[in-house]
């Protein structure tokens, strides 16, 4: 099993079977033994950034050599690369801004781990989350994005060009969007960071196919929860549904399918207390949360789906962060600092959907392309290639 959610399971039923996502420069150990043909994109320096690329953008084809461009300098760079930081790539791109997406080590972002997506537009009949990153991704490139599959260790927005670091590599740039998402949560225990991967989990669709024909857990009462017990019902034999209130978080129609599902067992009021096992999961310790009432349950696998952190922690000397720890937005993307664009789901714990961070993504490259031109970095020009 494997956290890695950029592999998946090859089974005939596992909607990843006969390819994997292969970014090419980020690290990647596969979670089985199955031969998959890689979608491949153009290869990528995993520490240093990659070649230019030949520019078909909105100013006409891009004919400078690879000396007269600097791969460490930008106009704009972008630093995630779900769907609000590919978009943004697209954008400014296609407004010869030569972006510089710094993607992650694990590119792609929570759509990676992500099964059917039935939600965006133009996708009538629903795609996998993985294939809509490795088509937002394949339209950036196309534009001339470079993106190294980095993550950044620090920036300093003190003066511009703002500079950030990856991987001993100091870039440059005029403007940043910070576009980092966010991460799936865990309970804090001992026992389930002892066991991950052996049996606990946060990610069904990476790890689902190991959980044939066993009975397991999952943990939480939102959207992500319901959403994976669904999903994990095409492996387990059993699916409980742990949730510690009564009501849920997650829309009616995610619980009304749990509910019509013979596979799902759904347990309120109900924490996990400790994971149980030795080298692999073997129970769960189970609190009832009205009563008290404790008990130990067999179980062959925990799945964590709790919710998200979001990813602020080399941003926080220099950007403003709310209560939840989310990056605070001005004037739509903007943030406190002149130049420093904000995106998707770092700042957004409302609405946190692939469309809605796309929309953001694309906000805050028109917003940091108009702010280029006012600074007198860009011309003005540009503005058309939206
Ligand atoms: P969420 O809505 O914040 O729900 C998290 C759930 O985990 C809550 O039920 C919470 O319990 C529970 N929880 C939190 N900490 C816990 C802990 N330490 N122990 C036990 N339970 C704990 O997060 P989410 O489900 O990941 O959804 C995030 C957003 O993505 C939502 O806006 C959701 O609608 C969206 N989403 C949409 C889809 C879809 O449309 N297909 C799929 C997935 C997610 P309490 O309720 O008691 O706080």
């Amino acid at each position: 099993m494997s956290d890695d959610p950029k592999t998946n399971g090859t089974s005939p039923e596992d909607p990843f079977a006969g390819f994997t996502i292969d970014f090419g420069g980020a690290p990647s150990e596969p979670s089985s033994g199955g031969s998959a043909a890689p979608i491949s994109f153009a290869p990528l320096a995993a520490a240093a950034p990659s070649a230019p690329v030949a520019r078909p953008a909105a100013g006409g084809p891009d004919d400078r050599s690879a000396e007269e461009r600097d791969p460490t300098r930008t106009n704009v760079m972008i630093i995630g690369s779900g769907p609000a930081g590919l978009t943004a790539a697209i954008y400014a791109a296609r407004a010869n801004l030569e972006p510089i997406v710094l993607a992650g080590a694990v590119p792609g972002g929570q759509l990676m781990i992500t099964s059917d997506v039935e939600n965006y537009p133009g996708f009538p009949d629903g795609i996998l989350g993985p294939e809509l990153m490795a088509k937002f991704r394949e339209q950036a490139e196309r534009f001339g994005t470079r993106v190294v599959d980095v993550d950044v260790d620090r920036v300093d927005l003190s003066e511009r060009p703002f500079r950030i670091w990856a991987r001993g590599i100091e870039y440059r740039a005029d403007s940043v969007i910070v576009a980092t998402g966010a991460s799936a949560l865990w309970l804090g225990l001992e026992s389930e960071t002892r066991l991950r991967g052996r049996g606990v989990s946060a990610c069904a669709t990476c790890d689902g196919f190991f959980f044939r024909d066993k009975e397991i857990a999952v943990v939480g009462g939102g959207d992500t929860a319901l959403e994976e017990a669904t999903y994990l019902t095409r492996f387990a034999t059993k699916v409980h549904l742990l949730h510690r209130r009564e009501s849920f978080r997650a829309s009616k129609i995610m619980v009304d399918r749990a509910v019509d599902n013979p596979k799902i067992e759904i347990h309120t009021n109900t924490a996990v207390e400790e994971v149980l096992g030795d080298a692999k999961v073997q129970g769960l310790r189970l609190r009832d949360t009205g009563t008290d009432e404790v008990r130990d349950v067999a179980m062959e696998g925990l799945f964590v789906a709790i919710g998200y952190r979001p990813n602020t922690e080399v941003f926080r000397d220099w950007l403003e962060v709310d209560d939840k720890g989310y990056l605070v937005v001005r004037d739509e993307t903007g943030s406190r600092i002149d130049g420093v664009f904000i995106a998707g789901d770092v700042h957004d714990h409302r609405y946190r959907q692939a469309v809605t961070a796309a929309a953001d993504g694309c906000k805050a490259a028109i917003d940091a392309e108009r702010w280029l031109e006012s600074q007198g970095i860009t011309e003005a020009s540009t503005a058309t290639a939206w």
